[in-house]
């Protein structure tokens, strides 16, 4: 350990303590899932859960001089739409909303010559211009200067 802390001079405490923090970080690394089902949470529980919620029922009760004289379960439409939200966002039910803008910024990339003698790569203010003012045929994606 003096080697080290002669080596790198600092403190042999100094590399002591990292030494130290280092092999505890080693021993402390647990997988989150088995932490999580150690404490009884896994993949299986939330989905009961899940289920469960997609039937969640909200209890009205009413009350009089201090005492509940009726109650009414009816459907708790929040709590059920939540969970079947979730559930369809992790089973990946949802559209994939990005792609379609991915796919209109590659097919807007410049990737012509706006203006004569400039590098198709150009973004001076004049090739800028130019290709706002350009447009593109759908279809076959040629370009053509605007109006
Ligand atoms: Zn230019």
């Amino acid at each position: 350990m003096s080697d080290i802390a002669k080596e790198l001079g600092i403190a042999e405490g100094t590399v002591r303590t990292i030494l130290k923090e280092a092999e505890f970080e080693t021993r402390a690394k647990t997988p989150i899932e088995k932490v999580f089902s150690d404490a009884g949470i896994t993949p299986a529980s939330i989905a009961a859960k899940l289920s469960e919620l997609q039937n969640a029922k909200e209890v009205k009760r009413v009350s009089w001089e201090g005492k509940f004289t009726d109650e009414r379960a009816d459907p708790d439409n929040t709590v059920q739409f939540r969970a079947t939200e979730a559930t369809a966002k992790i089973l990946g039910l949802f559209p994939k909303e990005d792609t379609a803008a991915v796919a209109q910024l590659f097919v807007r990339l410049p990737d012509a010559v706006l203006t004569k003698g400039h590098p198709q790569t150009c973004t001076c203010a004049e090739c800028c211009s130019a290709w706002e003012s350009i447009t593109v045929t759908p279809g076959d994606g040629s370009l053509a200067p605007g109006k």
